[in-house]
């Protein structure tokens, strides 16, 4: 499952009351961690994005927003992980944008809650997160957005679960 699975991010900073964004650290990391027999499972997209941040050694006097979109929703134990990370990593609010919800498994539902209650945002990729993709992270050659029929109602029902899920139900 999640065979192949992209994870887009872009980080900002507090500055004078606004968010600044911090190009350099924006990109995106396709998982391929399938390719290594010891890991027949992979290391999951947001765990490297976890990686990456605990890399980028931020200032802990300073407020950062991490913003990832990402082609499935975490899973139960990366859920956990990530909630942990934000926990121990009070400087960084993290949002995540979900194109699909990961349902494959018994858990997922208390993994969502447990991100939610950890302080993360979650919710699913609308039109205006999949046009922010395409014209950030693609290279289009000025190429418009091109949105795929029933994009809206998709995203709109899968929103509708998301929001079921995060209120308990
Ligand atoms: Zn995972």
């Amino acid at each position: 499952m999640a065979a192949r699975e992209i994870v887009c991010y872009e980080v900002e900073h507090m500055h004078n009351g606004t968010w600044v964004p911090l190009h350099q650290h924006r990109g995106f990391i396709l998982n391929k961690a399938s390719n290594n027999p010891g890991f027949p499972e992979g290391r999951h997209g947001e765990l490297c994005l976890l990686d990456l941040i605990s890399f980028w050694k931020l200032d802990l006097a300073q407020c950062y927003r991490v913003t990832c979109f990402i082609s499935w929703s975490p899973c139960f134990s990366c859920a956990e992980k990530v909630a942990e990370f934000l926990q121990e990593n009070p400087h960084v609010n993290l949002r995540i944008f979900a194109a699909r919800i990961y349902d494959y498994q018994q858990g997922y539902k208390k993994g969502l809650r447990r991100l939610d209650r950890a302080g993360a945002s979650i919710s699913v990729m609308k039109y205006s997160e999949f046009r922010h993709c395409w014209d950030t992270f693609v290279d289009h050659r000025g190429h418009p957005f091109q949105p795929w029929e029933g994009l809206d109602e998709h995203s709109q029902d899968l929103s509708g679960r998301l929001q079921a899920v995060l209120q308990g139900n």
